[in-house]
This record gives C-alpha cells, sequence and structure tokens, in this order.
C-alpha cells in the first residue's frame, strides 16, 4: 500500500505554526514512507473562503518546503457530493431535522437540568411526511443529520493506541445546513476516500469527530463498493510557553508575520518536527534528513509547549548552517558576497543583518575609540600589514601589538574591535580583518572614519 496523506485548511485565514504543525506531519510521513501528500482547501464555505487565503496558504507551504504532489478543490466537487448525499438520504442515513437553533438549544438546556448529556433526541426521525410539509410551509427549511449506528466504534490511533466511543453518547451530526451548506464532515469523507487516503494526520481536536466520521465512511465506502478506512493519528495541540492556548495570538504566530521577522523555514520545520516528541531540538536544514528521523511513534500525548525565543534560537544555529548556495539570492540582493557570509553567517540572528556587516567590511564607519585607547591604536596601526589581508595575518598582528603594548584580555581586544568595526561584538575578528582589508583597517585605528 502506497501512503497517500493530505493536509486540508479552510482557505479562512493564513496558515500559523499550530496547523502547520499538522502539514509538516503529514508531508514528513509521506516523504518517510515514500508516499504521496496531497492539498486539499476545504472551501465549502464560500462566504468565508478566498482566493486570496487559498494563495497565501499554498505561498507558505512552498515556502517552508512543503511541496504538494497533487491539489483538490472541495468547491468543484460539489456534485459529487450531491450524489452522495441523495444516497445517503435514500438510506434513511441522512435525514431531516426542522428544529430552529433556539428550539436545540432550549432541548439541551432541559437536558442538562435534568442531568442528562445534551444529546440530540432524534425527534426528527420521528416527524410524520404531513409534519414535515407543515414546517415547509411555514417556510422552514430543513438541516440534514447523518443516523449514527448508537453502537461502540474503535480506531487503532497512530498516536493514542486504542480508542473507543459508543455513538450512542453523541449526536446525530448535521452534514448540511438549512441554507444547503455542506459542513465539513461529509465532504472531508467522502474526498477521502474518493482520493484514496491511506492515513489522516490532524490535531487532537478531531478526536471527538472521528467516531462519527467513520460512520460516514462506513456508508460512504458502501456505496463506493472499494476503498479502504484510512487510519488515523490525531496529534497533541500547541500550547503557549505557560500551557495557555495559542489561539488568542495566531496572528503574530502566522507563518507570514515568522517569515516577515527574519525567521528561517528551516527554524520552524526543525522546531515543530519535534515539539511535543521524545527527540531532542535540533537544526536541521535538509528536509529529507529530518523526514527520515520522524517517527510518529514518538509523539507524545501531552500538549507541545511552544516558545518563539527557541525559535529564534534555532534560527540562529540554521543560519550558521546554511551554506551560502541555498541562499544566495537573497543574499545577492543585499550585496553579501561568499566570503562575507562565511564570515558572519555564525554570528546571525537574521540573515539580513549580514548587511550591517557588509557596511563594516565594505563600507565606511565612524570607529568608536575612547580617549585612553587613542595612542595605543595609534601604535597598533603601524603593524597592520601592507597588501591584500588574509585570516592567517590577524593573529601575528594582535601578538605584535599585544607585546609592543603590554595590553591582554579584553584590554587588548575590545579597542581594537571597536575601533575595526565600530561594534562591541560580532563576527571572529581574524575573518574581519581580512575582509576589512589593511587600508581601511589603518585608517580606522588612527580614528578615521574609513
Ligand atoms: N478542513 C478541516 C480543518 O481544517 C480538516 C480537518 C481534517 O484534517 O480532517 O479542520
Amino acid at each position: 500500500m502506497s501512503v497517500l496523506v493530505r493536509f486540508a485548511p479552510s482557505p479562512t485565514g493564513r496558515l500559523h505554526v499550530g496547523n502547520v504543525r499538522a502539514a509538516l506531519f503529514n508531508w514528513l510521513f509521506a516523504k518517510k514512507h515514500g508516499g504521496q501528500f496531497l492539498l486539499r482547501s476545504d472551501d465549502t464555505d464560500q462566504e468565508r473562503s478566498t482566493k486570496e487565503y487559498e494563495d497565501g496558504i499554498q505561498a507558505d507551504l512552498a515556502w517552508l518546503g512543503l511541496t504538494h504532489d497533487d491539489f483538490a478543490r472541495q468547491s468543484e466537487r460539489f456534485s459529487v457530493y450531491d450524489d452522495v448525499s441523495e444516497h445517503l438520504k435514500a438510506k434513511g442515513l441522512l435525514y431531516p431535522a426542522y428544529e430552529t437553533a433556539e428550539e436545540l438549544d432550549r432541548k439541551r438546556k432541559l437536558q442538562r437540568a435534568r442531568g442528562l448529556p445534551p444529546v440530540y433526541d432524534r425527534a426528527a426521525l420521528n416527524l410524520s411526511d404531513e409534519e414535515k410539509a407543515k414546517y415547509e410551509a411555514e417556510g422552514r427549511r430543513p438541516h440534514w443529520r447523518f443516523k449514527l449506528s448508537q453502537t461502540p466504534v474503535e480506531w487503532d490511533d497512530m498516536v493514542r493506541g486504542a480508542v473507543s466511543l459508543d455513538t450512542a453518547t453523541i449526536s446525530d451530526p448535521v452534514l448540511i445546513r438549512e441554507d444547503g451548506q455542506y459542513l465539513y464532515t461529509l465532504p472531508s469523507c467522502i474526498d477521502d476516500v474518493d482520493f484514496g487516503i491511506t492515513h489522516v494526520i490532524r490535531g487532537e481536536d478531531h478526536v471527538t469527530n472521528t467516531a462519527a466520521q467513520i460512520e460516514v465512511f462506513r456508508a460512504i465506502l458502501d456505496y463506493r463498493g472499494k476503498g479502504e478506512m484510512p487510519r488515523f493519528g490525531h496529534h497533541s495541540l500547541l500550547v503557549g510557553k505557560e500551557g495557555e492556548g495559542l489561539s488568542k495570538r495566531l496572528g503574530s504566530l502566522s507563518i507570514a508575520s515568522m517569515r516577515e521577522e527574519g525567521i528561517e523555514p528551516q527554524a520552524i520545520t526543525s522546531l515543530l518536527a519535534r515539539l511535543g516528541t521524545s527527540d531532542p531540538v535540533e537544526a536541521v536544514t535538509d528536509m529529507g534528513v529530518l523526514a527520515e528521523g520522524f517517527d510518529m511513534d514518538r509523539l507524545g500525548r501531552a500538549p507541545a509547549r511552544f516558545d518563539v525565543d527557541d525559535l529564534r534560537a534555532l534560527n540562529a544555529k540554521i543560519l550558521h548552517l546554511l551554506p551560502y548556495a541555498r541562499v544566495s539570492d537573497r543574499l545577492e540582493k543585499i550585496g553579501v558576497s561568499e566570503a562575507l557570509w562565511n564570515a558572519v553567517r555564525g554570528n546571525l540572528d537574521r540573515l539580513e543583518d549580514a548587511a550591517l556587516w557588509k557596511t563594516v567590511t565594505e563600507g565606511e564607519i565612524a570607529p568608536v575609540i575612547a580617549d585612553e585607547d587613542a595612542d595605543f591604536l595609534r601604535q597598533a596601526a603601524e603593524h597592520v600589514p601592507a597588501g591584500s589581508l588574509a585570516a592567517e595575518n590577524w593573529k601575528p598582528f594582535v601578538d605584535a601589538v599585544k607585546e609592543e603594548s603590554g595590553r591582554k584580555g579584553k584590554g587588548l581586544f575590545m579597542p581594537l574591535r571597536l575601533a575595526l568595526t565600530g561594534e562591541a561584538r560580532g563576527p571572529e575578528m581574524a575573518d574581519l580583518f581580512a575582509l576589512i582589508g589593511s587600508d581601511k583597517a589603518k585608517a580606522r585605528l588612527k580614528g578615521e572614519k574609513a
């Protein structure tokens, strides 16, 4: 059996770290097993779905490297959903109900007051044709509920192990609203069957729907006369570092805003692939390597804590590992050469900050010199070799300056760094020294802008 998984966002907003985690798990699972990854746009809610969000989701996934092998759009399959629902209606598995939201609410309140679970009482199943006609004449339109078997449903969850739920304990789910709109369940199950999805990997907020969905799947599989029930895997959800829900901060946790902040896609994928697992978080720049090390068995059931500071720290590690060829397009835009990238990448929080070191090495800066260091630095200037410099020139230069001045440690290095770069911190001085070059180095040590 070859693996086929899908990521099925509704295009009603941009992707954030929470839903991208589901996309990533599906993608890694597909790669690991030599399978395929389908991107499905769950756009049956035509009022809230937009093309702009759909494009945005695709752009975010492409940027993350989560490429899809196939793409489907639910809004193009309404005739298929209509056909299956007609079949389910004919079989009595989909039945019309006419209660208004207020009436249903009242029923639930009464049930709670009596200490009963708020499960739909199936009153609609007993409506006579006359009663239905009367409702219709009043202008009511039915919503359609799926008739559950009211028996135990079991599945072997890839994360949670054996799960069992008696569908007598849940309400018959509404699959079609009174305005005719399909809610998520029916189109999703039909598509999973028709596309041959082998594994449904998604957040544990869907666990409670799964028993009902399995019954819907059975009905569709029976109608199709072929296909198989997918396996289910429900991963835990992301929470904030204090365990708080993330929903309020989702705007700032969008992939688009992280990209804008200068976070590399590999930092996001490296962190999300390991959060909530028993494996340590590591900076991994190769998605193939990440997929190789991915295992659904290692996902824990506890919520995974997401801290944006971990992401920033991982970002610095990723930059350190990225060879010039992987980022040359972006570096060319800011005029950063390969030599400069190799010198500074170990010291950056964001790739774009390489531009600062371009100014230090190629542009003009005002050296920072404390009065008490001025003489020392003027003398140091005499030791800068003429001609082109290499990183190897730094140590003999410093040794000579040290010997002459008797300075050492911070008192030796900090004035040199401040004068040569204008900054108190930064990449290895040997590399910068070579890139700054002899003329600029001499001038800056003498206190001149250069
Ligand atoms: N469109 C559904 C959602 O975003 C898909 C859930 C699923 O993976 O089945 O919640």
